[in-house]
Formats: C-alpha cells, sequence, structure tokens
C-alpha cells in the first residue's frame, strides 16, 4: 500500500481496520448483548432486502482497501456464521489485491460444519468466544442453554484445519470473575491465546452499570496470584489487546480494557453494519448509510470521496470521555454495529 492512500481522522488517526457485520441475527441470546426478553420472537430484524449483498460489501471492501489504507478485515455479526454461504464472501474478499489479514469472530458453534470451507475460501484467524467452562452457567449466559462442548468443538474443528485461533472472554462482576482461572488454565493447556474483554456499555439493553466491569487491572491481579504473568511488547501500534505472558514461557493472555484503560488515541476501526451504515465508533449513536450510496449510480472514486470525508471529520473517543457522559443516549446495539 501506498502512503497517499491512507486516510486521517481529525485527531490524525489513520484507517486501517474494518469490521463487517453480516448478519444482525444470532442463535445465542447472551445476556451482555442481546438480552431474550429484548431481542424476542418480534424483534424487527433486517429484512433480507435491506442486507448488503455479497457483490456491495465485495465492492465496498476492495475501495476500502485499495483506495483508502484499509489493511485488515474482520467478519462479524450477529453470528456470522448464520448467513448463508458466508464463505463465498471470505472467498472473495481474501483475493481482493492489497488485502493483508481477514478473521472472524463467531460464538464457534457452527465451526465444526464450515471451518474446512472458511479455510480453503482464504481465512486466516477466528476469534472464539467463549465465557465460562461451566454448562450450566455458560448455558444461562448464552440464553439458549447451549453447552460448553458446543463451542470446544468448533474451536477443535477450526485448529485440526489450521485456522489461528484465539479465545474470547467477556468477563462480568458476579457473573463469571470466579471463570478466569479455569478459563486460564484450560487454554494454556490447550495452546489458545485467551483474551479477557471487559464488560462493555455497547448498546441500551444490556443494563451495564459501571460495578458491574471487572477491571483489566482486576483480572491480571486474579490470574498474577495463581500463574505469575509479566507484560510483553504489542504486536503492532493500535492493538487493542494488552499482552501478557506466563513469566519463563512464551504463552500468552490479552486483556481489552475498553471501559478501565481506553485506547481510543490509536483506534484505527471503522464498523459497518449488515445493512451498510458507516459507524466511526463502537458506541456511536448514528451512523452514515452506505448502502444508499452504493445502490445509486456512483462510481468507485465517488464512493472512496464520500467515505474519505466522514473519516476526516471523525472526532470519536468515547471511551476516554466515558466518565463525562452523564447523560445516558441512544447507542447502536452490538449485535448491529458487530463488536
Ligand atoms: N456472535 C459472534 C461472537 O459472539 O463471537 C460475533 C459477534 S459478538 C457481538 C462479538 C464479540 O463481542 C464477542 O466476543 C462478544 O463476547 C463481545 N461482546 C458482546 N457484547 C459485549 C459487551 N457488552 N461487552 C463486551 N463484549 C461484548
Ligand atoms: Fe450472539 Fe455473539 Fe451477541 Fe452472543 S455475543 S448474542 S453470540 S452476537
Ligand atoms: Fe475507538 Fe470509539 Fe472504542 Fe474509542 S470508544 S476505542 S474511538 S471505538
Amino acid at each position: 500500500m501506498n502512503e497517499n492512500e491512507t486516510v486521517y481522522d481529525y485527531f490524525n488517526r489513520p484507517l486501517r481496520d474494518l469490521r463487517i457485520s453480516v448478519t444482525d441475527k444470532c442463535n445465542f441470546r447472551c445476556t451482555y448483548c442481546m438480552p431474550a426478553e429484548i431481542f424476542g420472537p418480534d424483534y424487527p430484524f433486517l429484512k433480507r432486502n435491506e442486507l448488503l449483498s455479497y457483490e456491495e460489501i465485495e465492492r465496498l471492501s476492495t475501495i476500502f482497501i485499495q483506495s483508502l489504507g484499509v489493511q485488515k478485515i474482520r467478519i462479524t455479526g450477529g453470528e456470522p456464521l448464520m448467513r448463508k454461504d458466508v464463505a463465498t464472501l471470505i472467498s472473495r474478499i481474501s483475493k481482493i489485491n492489497g488485502i493483508d489479514d481477514i478473521a472472524m469472530t463467531t460464538n464457534g458453534v457452527l465451526l465444526p460444519k464450515y471451518a474446512k470451507e472458511l479455510k480453503e475460501a482464504g481465512l486466516k484467524r477466528v476469534s472464539i468466544s467463549l465465557d465460562s467452562l461451566d454448562d450450566h452457567l455458560f448455558g444461562s449466559i448464552n440464553g439458549r442453554g447451549v453447552p460448553v462442548s458446543a463451542v470446544l468443538d468448533g474451536i477443535d474443528a477450526a485448529a485440526a484445519v489450521g485456522l489461528k485461533i484465539k479465545i474470547n472472554m467477556v468477563v462480568k462482576r458476579g457473573m463469571n470473575e470466579h471463570e478466569i482461572i479455569p478459563m486460564a488454565k484450560y487454554f494454556r493447556e490447550k495452546g489458545h491465546i485467551l483474551r479477557f474483554i471487559e464488560f462493555m456499555d455497547v448498546g441500551n439493553s444490556n443494563q451495564w452499570n459501571l460495578k458491574d466491569v471487572f477491571s483489566k487491572k482486576e483480572i491480571i491481579e486474579t490470574i498474577h496470584h495463581v500463574m505469575p504473568i509479566e507484560p510483553i511488547e504489542p504486536n503492532y501500534p493500535g492493538e487493542v489487546a494488552t499482552r501478557y505472558r506466563y513469566i519463563g514461557t512464551d504463552e500468552e493472555i490479552g486483556v481489552i480494557s475498553s471501559v478501565s484503560d481506553a485506547f481510543c488515541s490509536s483506534c484505527n476501526r471503522a464498523r459497518l453494519s449488515a445493512n451498510g451504515t458507516l459507524y466511526t465508533c463502537l458506541f456511536a449513536s448514528k451512523g452514515h448509510d452506505l448502502r444508499e450510496i452504493i445502490r445509486s449510480t456512483h462510481s468507485d472514486q465517488e464512493l472512496a470521496d464520500a467515505i474519505t470525508e466522514i473519516w476526516n471529520k471523525r472526532k470519536d473517543k468515547y471511551s476516554i470521555d466515558r466518565s463525562k457522559n452523564k447523560t445516558e443516549r441512544k447507542k447502536i446495539e452490538m449485535s448491529h454495529i458487530g463488536g
């Protein structure tokens, strides 16, 4: 990529990372993301014709990569493996000239079915979400009674086809902080990097309260007490997880501390929802409708110019300002924006 193709926002942050949500539907109802009371049978999920088609996503991805400096694409949702034939999309995106990395975030239960075709389509990495190794607890967190073994089978299926794997665990006080050590031990043994994520105030449905955030400091202390760890350097500038390793080994863990230790100053991510709305922050109240632009007769250059203008004006730093935001405002739900 050529330096001239980089676009910068108001605070001089480049655009490097694009997360694409391919569906707002999910086979789980995680309490911190899509609580079943709100995301019930009558919830107005997007209709088929509202979703960007794979052709439209490919066209936008090409513009983001070749004209705007994006290097990494992550496919997410909702549950991305619920969208029909998502391997076709991976295959199209992985062939775009200039892309460095393509990954997916999934709850993992459909991986035994799809891991092989995803790998063959060009997928490099998967982040698989799992919050507990206890069936009863996990079943109540995922809101559907899905057993832990369904996710572990997905992890094994991904490993068997050679996908690189990370495990994401959301930690919420009173919900699963006692699972930090069992999860750390289990995945250390398995050889997969485990990343702990602070419970975040995304959307307005998950009853978020600062008191429920089990902080990065607490997570680190919990682990260090049992298995001593030390910080290590980020892999690249702007990496969201702070990395640690078990002392005397090269086995590592990560912590994503969006609440207690904001990383807005290096945030280089844009998010595209399943209906083609571009968001410049995970905690945005509104986005920019690219579907309307892409469905009218605009050239790729016009699309690139429109996105450049959006990014140039970006002033988001929600996590830095969180404590100043005293009044609750409408925010986009996690299942829509894709995490
Ligand atoms: N369904 C897929 C999954 O669960 O991996 C992909 C979408 S999900 C929205 C992406 C990630 O966001 C998951 O790792 C999930 O645990 C995380 N997440 C959802 N709600 C969250 C919240 N309120 N705070 C922190 N992380 C959250
Ligand atoms: Fe579904 Fe992922 Fe949200 Fe859980 S975190 S409800 S699996 S989208
Ligand atoms: Fe980026 Fe917004 Fe998160 Fe800050 S709060 S790191 S700007 S997504």
